[in-house]
This record gives structure tokens, sequence and C-alpha cells, in this order.
């Protein structure tokens, strides 16, 4: 990558193949700088310690140092619920958290970190000791310190927000009228619109949905004004692709979301292919100059019918357990086929042998993640993977073939 030049990408843009995590993982050294992979014996050993998942902060990411060098290494998951490690220096995380709180000033312009209470990234000390993030209990003390310090908005996960959200509605109403919220920066998936009007009556301010991920901490910040999400046009150039992975230039018509970050040097992204579909429009009522975007939900054939759930949000969640937790790095591929209305077929493609305990894990897992719903369900273990991929950017890991 060292002839890299991101001043002429544009020149090639529309030539260049739309590329994905499985491929960039797979060339991992190709895409870092020489400064950081020299310090690694092998590839083996720098892929080590890029999933190596044992040694991450609350917030999933870790600082690695040399001599004088500093990066950071930030873990997400893919759409096959796989790690990924995303390395930036000081320098490229400073863009995006600048760019952050330029779109959190459109919304409220006093905003700062010091009078946010972050829920996700904390920074405060007392917000970081306490296990909110599986203890129910907990959230009332979580609740009674933003009663105390009065912060100016909140940032937080959709998934947090509606777990808040029931336990102050069923179990612990408490007075939240000492509260002045200007906004909720609500992050990782949308609400549906019933929770929405839910929340914002409870916390009686608004929720701004703030559309990014690791790679690209923003791609797309809501306006409060008409509710669009607007591309992050600073540095990311993003577009929808169709499916032979050209560019579609109309305006809203939906293709697949693939992204090009214009200031990461460290490790360049061109043409990355999200997982998201979505469609793009030019102009928006609120006087912001930017496109928005407008995602899809969840496709019909990712549905997992007889339940409330979808199939690709089910089965990454169950994997990303599998792949973090029980650690089954030699399970290359998956795919979780819904064939009949209360069967599943997994098949597996481990080089033809079977995992020990693998099952009951993967049961498990899918138990956590939906409750009894998975028990209506019998579920066949195919050690074969006899599938091809038609589009190698498309790696689905959860088809139903009912509808
Ligand atoms: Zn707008």
């Amino acid at each position: 990558m060292s002839e890299f030049s991101h001043e002429n990408i544009m020149d090639v843009y529309d030539f260049i193949e739309p590329i994905t995590k499985q491929n960039i993982m797979s060339n991992i050294h190709q895409y870092l700088p020489s400064s950081f992979v020299s310090n690694f014996k092998s590839h083996d050993e720098l892929e080590r310690e890029l999933l190596n998942v044992d040694n991450l902060s609350q917030n999933h990411d870790k600082v690695y140092s040399s001599q004088n060098e500093k990066w950071f290494i930030e873990t997400t998951t893919g759409t096959t619920g796989k790690p990924f490690a995303v390395v930036k220096t000081m320098r490229e995380r400073m863009i995006e958290a600048s760019y952050l709180l330029k779109c959190r000033k459109r919304v409220y312009e006093d905003v700062s970190l010091k009078n946010g209470f972050l829920l996700i990234h904390q920074l405060d000390p007392y917000l970081k000791s306490i296990d909110f993030r599986k203890n129910d209990e907990n959230l009332q003390h979580v609740v009674k310190y933003m009663l105390e310090t009065k912060p100016e908005w909140m940032f937080i996960t959709a998934y947090l927000l509606k777990r808040l959200s029931n336990y102050l509605l069923i179990n612990k109403p408490m007075d939240l009228s000492g509260l002045n919220l200007k906004f909720i920066e609500n992050t990782s998936q949308h609400l549906l619109p019933e929770e929405l009007e839910t929340i914002e009556a409870l916390f009686q301010t608004k929720i701004i949905n703030n559309y990014g991920c690791r790679e690209f901490w923003n791609i797309g910040y809501e306006c409060k004004e008409a509710g669009h999400l607007h591309l992050n046009s600073d540095y990311l150039i993003v577009d929808v692709i169709d499916d032979e992975g050209k560019i579609i230039k109309e305006e809203g018509i939906v293709g697949d979301v693939v992204v090009t970050n214009l200031v990461n040097k460290t490790m360049p992204f061109i043409k990355y292919y999200l997982g998201d579909r979505a469609k793009i429009y030019n102009n928006c009522t609120c006087g912001i100059k930017t496109p928005y975007i407008v995602l899809e939900e969840g496709r019909k054939h990712e549905k997992l019918v007889n339940t409330k759930y979808y199939g690709n949000v089910v089965f990454r969640k169950v994997l990303r357990g599998l792949y973090f937790h029980n650690k089954y790095h030699e399970l290359k591929r998956i795919k979780i086929i819904q064939d009949e209305p209360f069967h599943l077929s997994v098949y597996l493609d481990i080089n033809g042998n079977s995992i020990e305990g693998f099952k009951e894990k993967f049961l498990w897992h899918c138990n956590e993640t939906i409750g009894k719903d998975i028990q209506a369900f019998s579920i066949d273990f195919v050690y074969d993977y006899p599938f091809q991929e038609s589009n190698s950017y498309k790696d689905q890991v959860f088809i139903n073939k009912v509808i």
C-alpha cells in the first residue's frame, strides 16, 4: 500500500472493486504501514495481536506502541460475527472525534464531552466502574447519577436505551423531571416509531440517530429538523452499489453501502462493503448541504420466520459469542438456512471436521439471544459447506427459504 495516494483516488474510483472485511483480513499485512507490521515476526503473530480480544479495554480497543509510535487497535465484528481489527493513529481518531463534535453542535451548540452522559466510550470514572451492560439492578445507579450530575445530552446504544427505558417504565419508575437533556444520541440501531415515541416522552427530549461503526465513527448524523441522516462528506465518500458492484448514481435507488475514507492512511478503506442496504437522496429541507442516507430495514429473506427477529441480527450475535467467548477460530464459514418453518440447517466449513461441543455452545448462544423462541426449532448441523458465493462481498450468514 506504499504507493497508495488519496489525492488521485477519484481518477480510478469508479473502476475499483468493492472490498470486504474478509478480503482485508486475509491480506492484512498489506493494509497496514510497514512501521506497524515490522513489529511482528510473522503474519501469524500480527494477526494474533490484532484479533486478541483478551487485552481489550471496556470500549473494545487497545493501544499498541513501539519505540516512538503509537496506534489504537479498535475491534469490531463483521456481518458474519467474526472479529475484525481497525488500526488508527491518534491523529486519525482526533479527526473522527472532532467531526462527531461538529455534528453534535448542529443539534446543540454548547455540547461538549464534559456535559455529556456517555454510556458508550465512557470517560467518567464512576460510570466506568458500574457494570450496567448486563446487570439491570445497576441501571438505577446510572439513573441516580444522571439525576445528580444533570448532563445536557446522552450518548447510548439503542440496545441499552431500550433496556434503560423498560427498566424505568416497568420496574422502577423514577421522577425524571429534574433532567434537562437537550438530546439523546442513539447509535448502532434504529428504534421503531413506537419505541421512539415512548422513549422521547420518558426522557422529555429528542432522539438523534448517529449511523456509524468502528471503522468510521460517523457515516451519517441526523438533522433535528427533518430527521434525515446526513452523510459525512468531510472526509468520507459514501455510495450505494448494485448487484454487479457498480455505483448507483441516481438518487432513491436501493443498493449496498460502500464507504471510502480519505483521511485514514494507516489502514485505508476504499469502497469498503459494510453489509447495510440503503438509498441516498440529495436535498433535505433542513438546509444542510450534504446528501442523506435512508437505511433499509432488514430484508424479507433475513427474517427468522415464526419469531419477531431478523436471523442476520440474531446469528451475528450468536457467532460473535462463539468467536469471542468460545474461541472457535477454526470455523471458516457458516451458513444457516431456515428451510422449513420450524427447521434450521447449519452448514459449517471447518475442513470437514466436527468441532467438540459446538452444537451445545451454538444452542446456548441462541437461547441467550432470543430466549425460548429457539426451542420451537429443530436444528441440524451439516459438516460440509456446499455454497459458492455468487458475489464475494455478499457473505450472508442467514437466509430463510420459507418466504
Ligand atoms: Zn436534513
